[in-house]
């Protein structure tokens, strides 16, 4: 698909159908203004038969927007595979969430995302896709920027996708294209360690955030399979290694789970992992998620987290809570179309 090529590449492509080099420059700018083949108005109708098996096909499937302003949207690949991409407004302008896979394989117990498993991976211009839709929905274009954040923490793994994300950095923060700052660009990681230390030395400077969730390794993996594969002590160094080699301060999202790791002695324990290094903690109410049974714990809770990990010298807020009404968590809108559909 084109959204996968980089303008380079679209202009090899270009050149191997034997058609001049400014039609590169034309389909560039049709593919990051999301327009589909039949707008392009200033390519011939038969080179757009030519080109058209290749053109993106993917579309917005449903858009929900909730009270707080937040619109989820459910996007439709040509395969027929969905996923969700939320779309959220804050005072420095949008900030879009992207999926990186059709389902996940991590197992994560709270998450929606995982129900059924990994369909699987989104090649990098169905990540951007995702973007350049939403882009356009704003009324923007390549030229016209709407969408100024990505965070990287839809459905999916993103380190389970190394490859394809990675990719798509790259396109994302094309001058040529939307142009989006590496720094403002957030990977979210359930602790993949070995591609922690791989994605250190790409030499990117996005921010890292690690879906810690517990304290000890015993209740994490109660929670989060990848801890049978690695230790909370190894995750926390390659976390250190990131940041000796980026300088990006690492995010960690806790997420409370009533009676699982909302307790004093995990305030405790968590201010021993992180207490040497530049690092800011999430703190995050759960959504509860009809398929799964785990309780939340109150936000005036949350704040009591908080502020105990703030005495101890860590930096920590709670996560503002955003697009409950839509069915906010991860997967959960997926799921339900899915549903609907069988
Ligand atoms: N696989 C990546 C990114 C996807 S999940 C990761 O694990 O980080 C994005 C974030 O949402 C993670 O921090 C995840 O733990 C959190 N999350 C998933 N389901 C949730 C729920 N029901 N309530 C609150 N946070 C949830």
């Amino acid at each position: 698909m084109l959204t996968d090529y980089n303008f380079q590449e679209l202009q090899i492509y270009v050149k191997k159908l034997g058609l001049p080099v400014f039609r590169a420059e034309q389909l560039y700018d049709a593919i990051y203004s999301a327009k589909t083949v039949d707008e392009i108005s200033n390519l011939p109708k038969g080179l757009k038969e030519i080109i058209a098996p290749d053109y993106p096909n993917y579309e917005i499937f449903q858009s929900l927007k909730s009270k707080d302003g937040t619109i989820k949207f459910l996007i439709k690949f040509s395969d027929g595979n969905f996923v969700e991409c939320v779309l959220m407004k804050y005072k420095y302008g949008y900030s879009i969430c992207l999926s990186t896979q059709v389902g996940c394989r991590m197992g994560c117990k709270f998450c929606a995302s995982t129900l059924g498993g990994l369909a699987r991976n989104l090649t990098a211009g169905e990540i951007l896709g995702q973007l350049l839709l939403v882009n356009r929905f704003l009324g923007g274009s390549r030229k016209e920027r709407k969408i100024t954040n990505v965070v990287l923490m839809g459905s999916g793994e993103p380190l389970d996708n190394y490859d394809n994300v990675i990719k798509f950095i790259h396109l994302v923060t094309a001058s040529k294209g939307l142009n989006i700052s590496e720094r403002n660009i957030s990977l979210s990681t359930c602790g993949l360690v070995d591609k922690i230390y791989d994605l250190a030395d790409e030499n990117l400077n996005i921010t890292l955030t690690i879906s810690l969730h517990a304290t000890t390794d015993e209740k994490r993996s109660l929670i989060m399979p990848i801890a049978n594969s690695y230790l909370i002590k190894d995750l926390i160094k390659a976390c250190k290694d990131y940041y000796q080699k980026t300088k990006r301060k690492i995010y960690f999202e806790y997420t409370l789970i009533k009676g699982i790791n909302d307790s004093k002695d995990d305030v405790v324990r968590l201010k021993n992992l992180l207490k040497d290094f530049m690092c800011h903690v999430n703190v995050i109410v759960l959504n509860n998620v009809a398929e799964r049974s785990l309780q939340k714990t109150t936000r005036l809770e949350a704040y009591k987290f908080v502020d105990c990990l703030k005495e101890a010298g860590i930096s920590a807020t709670v996560r503002r809570t955003m697009g409950e009404d839509i069915e906010g968590a991860c997967g959960q809108l997926r799921n339900k179309i899915l549903s609907f559909n069988n």
